[in-house]
């Protein structure tokens, strides 16, 4: 790590300046997410995209600046750099992530004078700025051999019409090959009027991009005469970049990212477990926007009194059972807490509902002494009881609402039960509502279901009070199921599947989609 300052305090944090990149989450350099892996403080932006905070320690404090170009502000400058200074001075390390780069057009250096006048000490990080993003992913190169040998930079915040412009657009007019204007949506009539009036020709080729490398990037192309028109026309609004200059022509031939077969789709993922982030990151390939739903939520129950009484006194129990792997996990954690380790558990026999549970024991060094043929509660109630459980202690750490048919059936066979809650699972808090805002505006092209469950749980997020209502929110929207038992749970509900892959598999799902998608190109929606 490199030291920037003379004289640091000893007991001083360290501020590092850290360039976000244009938008898509994996144009951080690798510098950016070690640094975000170690924060104890991010303070982020508005053009920095949230998505990279899931790399911030569930400790670190998140702090949002605010800044929209025009809009409110947070934060002033002066507050963030105060911010900064505070946390640094409280011996935290901190991390300023800033849309782009930090020094184009980012005010990085006068977050840097403020720590330097207090003696803080600091790195900075470069990131992909968005010129380049924009460029790139609109299919433009910022120079070429046969057009354009110099580009030049410029912001178009500062009105060109007022007396005295810090940017000398009558020599940037001719002198530079390639323009590009950073906040120049709001002045474009005045940008273009100035370089025209300055000797560019009316029918230079010029391109906006907005949020660049994002999947609701969008961008039009016209000329400096045109293009204020196009921008109104199609509603352009910040943050967008404006490209001046022939290499915007080369579009037509190298536009790649807008052309994948999903990019502009919206679809909807609904999760179980580790299954949909495989089926997001390969949508996501084909330039799908995922939104990822899950219908539920494991989280630890907030009281552990039962279980940690049972585990006072665990060698009076004949058998510890697991009827799930969260049970296992969250039984685990506590047991960890406690300050035990696995061989508290000697003396008791392990019973599992099924493989997959005996697995996950595995991780933990334990290996099952029962595991019924038949994978369900009942299976493992019916083997239990083959044991002769009359008289025994049994434990059953579970989900805090859960089937009681487990421990009556043992409870019949002559057992004691004890039932310790060690996790619950909660519906997601306040996605139901934006789930129907966006079915309701009809912004979402598909919807995946990837087991009958997946179907049943959404529905029951949805909560739709009637058949009518239930229709009026699906209709529009097309349904893809990996099989034939999901699908026959879609048809049960009243509604059509319009994707089925002819293999069960994620992939075939992702093909089908893209085929589908690829011979109904319709106009995508932003
Ligand atoms: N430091 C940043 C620029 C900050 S100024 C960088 O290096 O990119 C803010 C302006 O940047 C916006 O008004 C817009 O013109 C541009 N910008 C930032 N991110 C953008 C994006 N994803 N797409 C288009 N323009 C973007």
């Amino acid at each position: 790590m490199t030291t920037h300052h003379s004289t640091p305090s000893s007991t001083n944090g360290k501020v590092y300046l850290v360039g976000a990149g244009p938008g898509d989450p994996g144009l951080i350099t690798l510098r950016g997410k070690y640094l975000l892996e170690h924060a104890e403080v991010v303070v982020y932006d508005y053009l920095a995209n949230p998505k990279l905070l899931s790399y911030v320690p569930k400790t670190a404090q998140l702090i949002y600046a605010g800044k929209k170009g025009g809009g409110l502000h947070a934060f002033t400058q002066q507050g963030i750099n105060r911010l900064l200074v505070d946390h640094a001075q409280q011996g935290k390390m901190v991390v300023r992530l800033k849309g782009g780069d930090p020094f184009i057009f980012g005010r990085g250096a006068e977050e840097i004078e403020e720590l330097v006048s207090e003696g803080i000490d600091f790195e900075v990080v470069p990131g992909v700025t968005s010129a380049t993003a924009a460029a790139t992913y609109a299919g433009i190169p910022i120079t070429h051999r046969e057009y354009t040998a110099s580009v030049a930079f410029v912001t178009g915040h500062e009105d060109p019409t007022k007396k005295f412009s810090n940017i000398s657009w009558e020599k940037l007019a001719t002198g530079a090959g390639t323009i590009v204007i950073y906040m120049g949506i709001k002045t474009l009539p005045s940008i273009t009027q100035k370089l025209i009036d300055h000797g560019r020709s009316p029918d230079t080729p010029v391109a906006v991009v907005r949020w660049a490398s994002t999947p609701q990037q969008r961008s039009v192309v016209g000329t400096l005469a045109t293009i204020c028109d196009v921008v109104a026309q199609a509603d352009i609004k910040p943050p967008a970049l404006v490209i001046v200059g022939e290499v915007v022509k080369l579009r037509s031939t190298i536009d790649w990212f807008e052309k994948r077969p999903l990019f502009g789709r919206r679809i909807v993922v609904t999760r179980t477990r580790e299954q949909a982030s495989d089926l997001v990151a390969k949508l996501e390939e084909y330039g799908a926007e995922c939104l990822e739903y899950s219908t539920i939520h494991i989280e630890p129950v907030a009281d552990y009194r039962v279980l940690d009484q049972a585990l006072a006194e665990i060698h009076a129990y004949a058998w510890l059972l697991f009827t799930s792997l969260n049970a296992v996990t969250y039984f685990f954690q506590r047991l960890f807490v406690l300050g035990h380790d696995s061989r508290h558990l000697a003396g008791t026999k392990i019973a599992v509902v099924g493989k997959a549970t005996a697995e996950e024991l595995k991780k933990y060094g334990l290996k099952a002494d029962l595991i019924p043929d038949k994978f369900t509660g009942e299976g493992l109630a019916k083997a239990l009881v083959e044991t002769e459980v009359n008289g025994s202690r049994i434990l059953l750490p579970r989900a805090l609402k859960a089937s009681d048919l487990l421990p009556e059936t043992l409870i019949d066979a002559g057992a004691e039960v004890t039932i310790a809650p060690v996790y619950q699972n909660v519906p997601p808090q306040g996605r139901k509502e934006e789930l129907r805002d966006q079915l309701e505006s009809g912004s979402i092209d598909l919807i995946t279901f990837t087991s009958s469950s997946t179907v049943t749980n959404f529905l029951a997020m949805l909560d739709a009070g009637s058949d009518e209502e239930l229709h009026r929110l699906m209709d529009a929207v097309r349904i893809a199921a990996i099989g034939p038992i999901t699908a026959e749970t879609v048809r049960e509900h009243g509604l059509r599947v319009d994707i089925q892959p002819e293999r069960y598999t994620i992939d075939d799902m992702v093909h089908a989609i893209v085929a589908a998608y690829r011979n109904k190109p319709g106009q995508p929606q932003d």
